[in-house]
């Protein structure tokens, strides 16, 4: 039976949750919006340190949230909607973690109460990335991570 106190994400799929809801699962790690390379054999992505030009990558912010789906035409808006396909999103986020059935880290903010955990776990890719901006796409390559 379903506890009173349970927290939403644990009673609720996806498509259940509120807007505000939805929005507090991103752990603002940046991850997703780095640029990936998929392997056209397993369909597997391998994720990179190279950022999307419109990341703050001092605060893995996008720097044009309200319009970044004008502004760059490759941005994939997480929704509701679009969340039956989690495999492009790294392993570690709650969208992709929940859609799969799993439960959220240690170092969730919703789960620690402190958004600083997504760092110490090493999560975060704050100051750990270089803009697209600065790398010729033929060297993406030589920029695969493999992030924790
Ligand atoms: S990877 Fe997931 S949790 Fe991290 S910033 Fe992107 S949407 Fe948010
Ligand atoms: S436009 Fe913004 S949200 Fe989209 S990939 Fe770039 S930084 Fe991330």
């Amino acid at each position: 039976m379903q506890s009173v106190n349970e927290p939403f994400w644990k009673h609720k799929d996806l498509p259940e949750m509120t807007a505000k809801e939805w929005e507090s699962l991103c752990d603002r790690c940046g991850r997703c919006c780095l640029n990936k390379i998929e392997d056209e054999e397993d369909g597997h992505f391998h994720y990179t340190n190279v950022a999307c030009s419109l990341l703050d990558s001092h605060d893995c912010s996008c720097r044009v949230y309200e319009e970044r789906l004008k502004l760059k035409t490759d941005c994939i808006e997480l929704s509701p909607d679009s969340i039956d396909n989690t495999g492009w999103l790294p392993a570690t986020c709650a969208y992709r973690l929940l859609s799969e059935g799993k439960e959220l880290l240690w170092w969730h903010p919703l789960v620690s109460g402190d958004s600083d955990t997504v760092k110490e776990a090493g999560i975060s890719i704050c100051g750990k990335v270089v803009s697209e901006e600065h790398i010729h796409p033929d060297q993406l390559q030589d920029h695969i991570v493999d992030w924790i």
